[in-house]
């Protein structure tokens, strides 16, 4: 693997794992200058990333080589020349330099709406876990401001909230090209305030706001305690929300949960729609890893694209690390690993590898626990010996599995939604007065993980 390789690939892992003000900031223009006895001397453009890179993403990059080439012992950085001077690619490369595709990545946010063209409905996998935000986004696109307004989407990170914002903004962007679109995240918005209020030209911020057709701010969470900006917002908020023009917000907690956040601006949140998006079951799982396998133009045997969806539960984003870690692994080999490799390869990613547990093995706990046939708990009968137990399994499938009410619903017989809702409140609440109840659900927990 040459060095551009090796540097290529550690690259396209870090973009996973920052931020991409924070990677085109402190990643642009550097490449690896030497590699000499276990030490790799890394150019960067100037003492501000060296100082960066050095500092705060030392570990990271060590570590993330070590996990491509293990003979890697030290990192230097060295304020090098602007430029790398650039061969011709003896043949059609891989992959991009990392300049040209940063260039790439920049080119493809749009200047006057800031939305990156490659997030899209059709780039977009949808299942249980994400499906009541998906179809909302579908409706909003059809008649952007008449339903769902405001629309505000929350889930933990890497779950998809800035894909499904981002996606709505382009869609709309297409079918209604004279509608003025803008994406931003609340800290740009903040930057925006306290710049507007330092050189008084808050009159040019409210109309550049005002004049919208569709505001999106992602990651409002990141308002709390901004008192200033909160204001801003709640009256930008206002005077688009009277003109029926369609807002857009994403978090990663429901409204009443952002602390510091101003009541009045909490109501408006909350006098719209609310949609969540939880963590992806095991399906959903391998229907992204193929997505993003063919998105590649590659291709992952069986076992392999099981293993990953079965180990990596987290999120989305560590799903895409993964597999770009057994691609890198492909491109340093020329062939591609085998499941034994691949775990290897997978190891550091994967945390508490015994902590893994699948809903089957949540349900066939739960029945042994209070002996019942798993057909029995599944089905539809509403038998008091059966409904507690049931209950008892829809509240560890969200607790432990984070799996959406839908998908618990579906799990048990085709329930409905509010059903595992009601299900999951009631144990939680109970869980909290009774002692016999915590003992019985830490029991069944002992077995699920230990068995
Ligand atoms: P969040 O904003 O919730 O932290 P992102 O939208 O940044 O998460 O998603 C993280 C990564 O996972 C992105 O690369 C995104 O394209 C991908 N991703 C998220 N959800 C999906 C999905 N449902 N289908 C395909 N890719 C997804
Ligand atoms: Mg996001």
């Amino acid at each position: 693997m040459s060095n551009e390789e090796l540097w290529q690939a550690v690259l396209a892992q870090l973009q996973f794992q920052i931020s991409p003000a924070n990677f085109a900031t402190w990643l642009k223009n550097t490449y690896i200058l030497s590699k000499r006895d276990g030490q790799l001397l890394i150019s960067v453009p100037n003492n501000f990333s060296k100082e960066w890179l050095e500092n705060k993403y030392n570990k990271l990059i060590f570590h993330l080589i070590r996990g491509i080439d293990s003979e890697i012992r030290e990192l230097q950085y060295t304020v090098g020349a602007p430029a790398q001077p650039k061969q011709p690619p003896a043949r059609p490369a891989p992959s991009v330099s990392a300049d040209s595709q940063l260039e790439l990545e920049e080119l493809k946010v749009d200047r006057s709406t800031n939305l990156n063209s490659k997030y899209t409905f059709d780039a977009f996998v949808v299942g249980p876990f994400n499906e009541l935000a998906h179809a909302a986004s579908l409706a909003i696109c059809k008649s952007p401001g008449c339903v769902y307004n405001p629309f505000f989407v929350y889930g933990g990170v890497g779950l998809g909230k800035t894909h499904l914002l981002q996606a709505i903004g382009t869609q709309i962007g297409k079918d209604f090209p004279e509608k003025r679109i803008r994406y931003m995240s609340s800290e740009r918005f903040t930057t925006g305030v306290v710049s507007a209020i330092r050189n008084h030209t808050m009159d040019n911020f409210r109309s550049l706001y005002r004049d919208l057709d569709i505001l999106i701010i992602d990651d409002i969470q990141f308002l709390a305690g901004k008192d200033k900006t909160q204001e801003e917002l709640f009256h930008t908020f206002n005077v688009l929300y009277e003109r029926g023009k369609q807002i857009i917000f994403s978090s990663d907690r429901p409204p009443k949960s952002i602390p510091a956040l101003e009541e009045r601006l909490r109501s408006r949140f909350e006098g719209g729609m609310i949609a969540d998006i939880s963590n992806p079951d095991f399906e959903s799982r391998l229907a992204i890893l193929k997505t993003k396998i063919a998105e590649h133009g590659m291709t992952l045997p069986d076992d392999i694209c099981d293993y990953v969806a079965a180990h990596i539960q987290r999120n989305i984003r560590e799903l895409e690390g993964a597999l770009n870690r057994l691609f890198a692994s492909y491109r340093l080999n020329k062939k591609m690993p085998t499941l034994q490799e691949a775990r290897a390869l997978l190891h550091s990613v994967i945390q508490n590898p015994n902590k893994v547990v699948s809903h089957k093995k949540i349900i066939q706990m739960v029945a042994e626990f209070y002996d019942l046939k798993e057909k029995e708990l599944c089905a539809l009968s509403r038998k008091k010996e059966v409904v507690r137990p049931r209950q008892i399994a829809m509240y560890l499938l969200r607790e432990e599995l984070k799996n959406s009410y839908p998908l618990i619903g579906k799990r048990f017989g085709g329930k409905d939604h509010t059903t595992a809702i009601y299900a999951c409140e009631k144990i939680g609440k109970e869980l909290q007065e009774s002692e016999i109840l915590l003992d019985e659900i830490n029991l069944i927990k002992q077995r699920i993980y230990s068995g």
